[in-house]
């Protein structure tokens, strides 16, 4: 009997961090009944702790079991009373040879987060990666907490975790213990950041959309923390022409096929010489199972080689006989340290800038030379040569805002002419947008400008094109 007595009984119990290590103590009812928040006894003494996790404490064949109930002590006690009732139906039913499940709805984000990694099939491995740690640090900066009972509170203590998180965690646990890595860190010891507003959004909206998936009413979500969208960094002709002076081999291939058809660092490196169609000059962006790598978005893409590229291929080809991969490492798979190689040759042909925080500390590594920016450069020639949707199928882009983005970068070089042929000085005489020629023309302008697609509303757009036309004109008839 006293068996049976122990398998309905439950306790709500604290649990609390001390300084010998953590401990569980039943919580302390008020004369009201309600559970009195954060109120232990310890030794005889009521002890009152801020931070407290609840805990359901339950017996299953004798021995206790502990289910989380969060931080909130009225909130516990309610779970309590509840669990305590299917914990009796479930004793009665038994007792009358019945089988009733206790009800399973109730999932801690843990649970939910299990299944939830398991039906992404359609993530690749890093971006299930990225998923796992974004869910771990929600774990932490909110423990135990139901799905059910997640508020704008928790989103909040989330992104203020985030905003506080030291960078180094995100980077790796554990340093290398390589001897060169560790001789590295001690010249030049790293510093210690925070998460980029750009990162600490990612994160948030990763977050977002993992609880609206598992039923989270979006409702809840407070507004996503702001960042300031940088502007994109492009090499500079001089860079580009003297660096590829220099270049030689695989190095240079791999680069080009960044600089040339806007690939991305592990489409290169799965690069195959089958992609390339020689009859068309044109290059296929596709996934390879066999290495488990597949296409940014699902869409396979055709890009064409430029000709003295595509020269230069061919030949590449034929000093390579029998080999599958355009660029391999020296044990022909897939190259992963492309970075690693372009940071030593620009180390070596002294192509530093000098003014980064890596070169003004002496760290061999220099700030302005990424992979990523090869392929930007490409990005923002592309679209002063062809139109925008072309531009986005090349550089495969899932949304135009993407490319748009470019066009931005472009148009705010491009006009630097047009602006040069303005006299600031007389802001109001002239021009089509003067407010002396009355709403109408200024109108008619904005409308002619919205219709050409290739024009943003933002910057000042391209020398050709109508409006940098017009700011010319008018500044001659100043003149
Ligand atoms: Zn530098």
């Amino acid at each position: 009997m006293q068996y049976a007595q122990n398998e309905k009984a439950t306790t709500l119990m604290l649990r609390i961090k001390l300084d010998r290590g953590w401990a569980r103590f039943a919580a302390i009812y008020g004369k009201n009944g309600r559970v009195k928040p954060g109120l232990v006894i310890i030794d005889g003494k009521e002890v009152q702790f801020l931070k407290v996790a609840y805990e359901i404490r339950y017996y299953v064949g004798g021995k206790p079991k502990y289910l989380p109930a969060g931080r909130s002590s009225s909130d516990a006690e309610d779970l309590r009373k509840r669990f305590a009732a299917q914990l009796t139906a479930r004793a009665i039913a038994n007792a009358a040879g019945l089988k009733v499940e206790v009800e399973p709805s109730r999932k801690t984000i843990k649970q939910a987060r299990i299944d939830y990694i398991k039906s992404r099939v359609d993530l690749g491995p890093d971006q299930l990666r990225r998923y796992e740690y974004v869910m771990d640090l929600f774990d932490k900066a909110c423990p135990n907490v139901y799905v059910d009972e997640i508020t704008k509170v928790h989103l909040l203590t989330f992104i203020k975790r985030l905003a506080d998180l030291p960078v180094l965690q995100a980077l790796r646990r554990k340093p290398s213990t390589r001897r060169h890595a560790a001789q590295r860190r001690k010249r030049y010891p790293v510093q210690l950041g925070t998460l980029s507003p750009r990162s600490v959004f990612d994160y948030f909206i990763v977050l977002l959309k993992f609880l609206k998936d598992i039923g989270v009413d979006p409702k809840i979500f407070p507004v996503p923390p702001k960042f300031e969208e940088p502007v994109i960094t492009v090499y500079s002709p001089e860079q580009i022409k003297f660096a590829f002076s220099l270049l030689k081999g695989s190095l240079r291939i791999a680069l080009s096929l960044m600089l040339k058809l806007g690939l991305r660092r592990q489409e290169v490196a799965f690069a195959c010489f089958s992609d390339i169609n020689v009859s068309k000059r044109t290059f296929l962006v596709r996934g390879k199972p066999e290495w488990g790598f597949r296409v940014k978005n699902w869409v396979q893409r055709e890009v064409p080689i430029p000709d003295d590229f595509f020269d230069e291929l061919i030949l590449w080809k034929a000093d390579h006989p029998g080999q599958v991969l355009i660029v391999p490492n020296s044990n022909g798979n897939p190259d992963t340290r492309l970075l690693k190689s372009l940071k030593r040759f620009v180390y070596l042909h002294g192509l530093r800038c000098g003014q980064c925080g890596h070169c003004r500390l002496g760290n061999p590594d220099c700030e302005e030379w990424e992979l990523h920016r090869f392929r930007r450069t490409y990005a923002t020639a592309l679209v002063r040569h062809v139109d925008l949707r072309t531009a986005q199928k090349y550089l495969g882009h899932k949304r135009i805002t993407s490319t748009e983005r470019y066009l931005l970068a472009a148009s705010a070089e491009d006009g630097q002419q047009a602006v040069s042929a303005i006299d600031f000085t007389k802001p109001f005489y002239g021009g089509p947008n003067a407010p002396k020629n009355g709403a109408g023309s200024s109108k008619e302008t904005s409308m002619e400008l919205t219709a050409d697609l290739s024009q943003p509303e933002v910057g000042l757009g391209h020398p050709e094109e109508p409006m940098a036309d017009s700011l010319q004109k008018g500044s001659e008839e100043i003149e």
